[in-house]
């Protein structure tokens, strides 16, 4: 039944009464019963219950109105709230709100991650303990708009994060304005990475460069010098500054071609490529090399060996590095096996080089593929390495969509393996 009905319905029986006592009033004056002042009186009296009776269900009904309008607004506003939390929450970066009191209010999901579940209502002090943050926080709660400086911050599994400090005021009704101060974490782990790694590049580039280019000059100044007149050291020097000349171009090739590799990196391949006819010519280019050291390359290629998408310069590449390495760094009197076949859900073909070297220790192979990463920088050296050959791999089967395998056991020799797609 609705409220305004039931309003209706108690006026009617009210009304009601009044007017049941009248009559009986007027009745009984009728059969003079009753005098007319006392009908007059009596009659007023009941008018001005009623009149009472009413004012009093107005104001009833205008309360309840209220309370209900404002029991509609504090919904609206619980509601308002969860979708800003909810939006919060959503953010990928961590974002925290601290009272006056130092107090957490509110933390988002990813702060909770990062500094753990419990961390409301607690002293943010306990989480941001460098004295940045407690000047930074007490300058924004006493009165300063935003800190200026973005703190850095780095957590124990060496993440780091650049945080900044803002003052925001609470507006909520009927209370007092409150200042607050909202801390955003903002990652920079993967650019502190990527900057430390492209220092620690040019750093090693330079490095690499330099070693021949000193032990070239040195040797002019000995030929200019001391060395003069003498052919025999003439010729000796002159045998090693072309090698170290060599070693530069091969140096400058790799890092060229690297950076191409990189810069072509979000092409994806898109030519049908005979893989055995890159095996076999690999094979015949490298076996003269090999053969000075004994080493005899065994070609296993399958029967069902079908084209695969890839960009066929880059494969002969990647394979010229790996069975290169093979011949450089296995035993003399060895054999190196380089294989291909369909994966078995001929979706792949799958090319592994194995020799049957001295093998790697595990503690390396994790970082082979890294930049001017060598087991034995002096044996790479002399056997003519940049350092830079399994990077240029990695990077050009990243281009395809692929991975280095690699594999090793002490002893008994390292395969090198991936997979390309077959061409459809
Ligand atoms: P490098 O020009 O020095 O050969 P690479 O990037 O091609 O540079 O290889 C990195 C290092 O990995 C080499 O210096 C070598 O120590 C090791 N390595 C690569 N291939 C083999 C292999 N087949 N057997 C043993 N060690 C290898």
């Amino acid at each position: 039944m609705s409220e305004s009905f039931k309003e209706y319905q108690s006026l009617l029986t009210e009304r009601a009464i009044i007017i049941v006592i009248a009559i009986t009033l007027i009745f009984l004056w009728s059969v003079n019963q009753i005098s007319f002042i006392a009908v007059a009186v009596t009659t007023s009296i009941a008018a001005g219950l009623l009149v009472q009776l009413e004012i009093k269900r107005r104001m009833e009904t205008l309360r309840s109105k209220r309370v209900a309008e404002t029991e509609k607004r504090k919904k609206a506003k619980q509601g308002a709230q969860s979708l800003r939390a909810n939006a919060l929450n959503g953010v990928p970066s961590a974002i925290l709100l601290i009272d006056s009191n130092h107090k957490i209010i509110f933390a988002n999901k990813t702060a909770k991650e990062l500094l753990g579940d419990g961390i409301v209502d607690n002293d943010a002090f306990l989480y941001l303990r460098q004295s940045n943050f407690v000047t930074a926080l007490d300058k924004v709660l006493t009165g300063g708009k935003k800190a200026n400086d973005l703190i850095r911050y780095t957590t124990s599994q060496d993440r780091s994060f650049d945080v900044t400090v803002a003052a925001v005021t609470s507006t909520e009704p009927g209370k007092e304005k409150q200042r607050q101060a909202m801390v955003f974490f903002y990652e920079v782990t993967s650019l502190l990475r990527t900057e430390q790694m492209r220092v620690d590049f040019v750093a090693n580039a330079s490095h690499e460069l330099r070693t021949p280019l000193t032990s070239i000059t040195g040797f002019i100044e000995t030929l200019l010098g001391p060395a003069a007149e003498d052919k025999t050291a003439q010729d000796r020097f002159l045998g090693i500054m072309q090698r170290e000349a060599d070693r530069m171009i091969r140096l400058i090739d790799d890092l060229l071609s690297l950076s191409k590799i990189e810069m072509s990196r979000h092409v994806s391949p898109d030519s049908d490529v005979d893989l055995s006819n890159i095996l076999q010519t690999t094979a015949t280019t490298l076996s003269r090399k090999a053969a000075k050291r004994n080493i005899e390359f065994n070609l296993d290629i399958s029967e069902n060996l079908q084209n695969v998408r890839a960009d066929a310069d880059q494969i002969t590449q990647v394979l010229m590095n790996l069975v290169g390495n093979a011949a450089k760094y296995a035993d003399q009197d060895t054999r190196v096996h380089i294989s291909a076949f369909p994966t078995p859900n001929n979706r792949h073909m799958q090319v592994t080089i194995r020799d049957e070297g001295p093998g790697i220790s595990p503690e390396h192979l994790g970082r082979l593929t890294e930049r001017f990463y060598r087991v034995d920088t002096a044996r790479s050296r002399k056997m003519g390495g940049t350092g830079l050959g399994l990077a240029i791999v990695k990077h050009i089967l990243l281009r395809h969509s692929s991975q280095l395998d690699i594999k090793s056991k002490m002893g008994e020799g390292t395969s090198f393996s991936f997979k390309l797609p077959i061409a459809k």
